[in-house]
């Protein structure tokens, strides 16, 4: 991730991804898709705005979750604006937003919003297609965020259905639980499950991971997937779920498998490694926007790991001094290498920009 500049008072003034407003001057800022800048806006009177970014000035229509519900950040040209019924390259892949008459769900839905800008950046800087259901396209990718409608300790109220929602994957559609982005309930299930990095944007990246396996690996090379990951046809998914859930992952896991949960199936193993390369991706890409030195780079993946456990390392010894959590507990052993290597060449070959 990089930072960005306010073009409306001092250029020394950083706005982050996430703004909406320049903290020094106030003026409204946002995400201008045409220069690829979080930028000052500059309103023109009839609605609309220009981009602050003098080499840019692009005129600009607020996405509609950004004008409306406050859940987004993001800008688009008039153009699109017309042609993706009011709402920006993130905002329309939603098939299913939260309902938003009952409190506090405003705010998760925010949550889960900005996890998924921060995923299409990751994506964006890996180069890989992620088209919306307005693009015609075999497999569109759509997201579904949703609340359980059982009431769960009093804490979630009903909302209609009588039904508890799963996070997951299905032929392109994510669908992720409302209380993900909720701090204390997710915590909770940390704990519960025993994973140390279970947050709003690693679910993102787990659940892409299952996308792009769909995408770019089914039908086209699941001969290559099964020498890496194992057979993905036996056991079934299900046998594999249930088994998982009897006796647990397979013993001594670490050594060949990212997390507990890998070991499940090999669908959930690329995933959950997927979901690792895209945690070294944007890592790597965010030091290397802050100045932070991490050796020559030579677009391979063994520099990679390297660089992200030495950021890694230096990372986890900042977050003790402020007493927070480890951000790196993955050993990269010889055979997660070998997985993290395929999946950096699968993204490689499928790069559209
Ligand atoms: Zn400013
Ligand atoms: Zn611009
Ligand atoms: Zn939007
Ligand atoms: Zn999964």
């Amino acid at each position: 991730m990089r930072t960005f500049k306010c073009h409306h008072c001092q250029p020394s003034t950083r706005l982050f991804y996430d703004n909406t407003q320049c903290m020094t001057c106030l003026s409204e800022v946002g995400w201008c898709p045409v220069c690829q800048n979080v930028t000052a806006l500059t309103p023109d009177n009839e609605g609309g705005y220009r981009c602050g970014n003098p080499a840019c000035q692009a005129a600009l229509v607020k996405c509609f979750n950004n004008s409306h519900h406050g859940v987004c950040n993001r800008l688009q040209t008039p153009g699109d604006h017309v042609r993706y019924g009011g709402l920006c390259d993130c905002c329309r892949h939603n098939t299913v937003i939260p309902d938003l008459s009952i409190e506090g769900h405003r705010e998760r839905w925010a949550a889960l919003e900005a996890a998924k800008r921060r995923l299409f950046y990751t994506l964006d800087v890996m180069g890989l297609p992620h088209p919306a259901p307005q693009d015609e396209s075999p497999l569109p990718l759509t997201f579904a965020f949703m609340a359980d409608a059982l009431p769960d300790k009093g804490l979630w109220r009903a909302a209609g259905s009588g039904e508890k929602v799963y996070t997951g994957h299905a032929s392109g559609h994510i669908t992720i639980n409302l209380k993900e982005a909720d701090d204390v309930e997710r915590e909770r299930l940390r704990i519960d499950f025993n994973e140390p990095q279970r947050t709003l944007i690693g679910h993102f990246r787990h659940e892409i991971g299952h996308y792009y396996w769909d995408l770019l690996v089914k039908g086209q090379e699941e001969e290559a997937s099964r020498q890496v990951f194992g057979n993905h046809d036996e056991p079934t998914y299900a046998e594999a779920l249930e088994r998982y859930y009897e006796s647990g992952p397979t013993p001594n896991w670490w050594n060949d498998h990212v997390s507990a949960y890998a070991t499940m199936h090999p669908w959930e193993d690329f995933a959950e490694t997927f979901s690792l390369y895209e945690d070294i991706v944007s890592v790597l890409d965010t030091a290397t926007n802050m100045g932070v030195a991490m050796g020559e780079q030579d677009g391979g993946i063994d520099k990679m790991i390297v660089a992200f456990q030495e950021v890694g390392v230096a990372i986890n010894e900042l977050n003790r001094e402020m007493g927070l959590v480890d951000i790196l507990p993955v050993v990269i052993t010889p055979t997660i290498r070998d997985k993290l290597a395929y999946v950096h060449d699968l993204v490689e070959r499928s790069r559209v920009n």
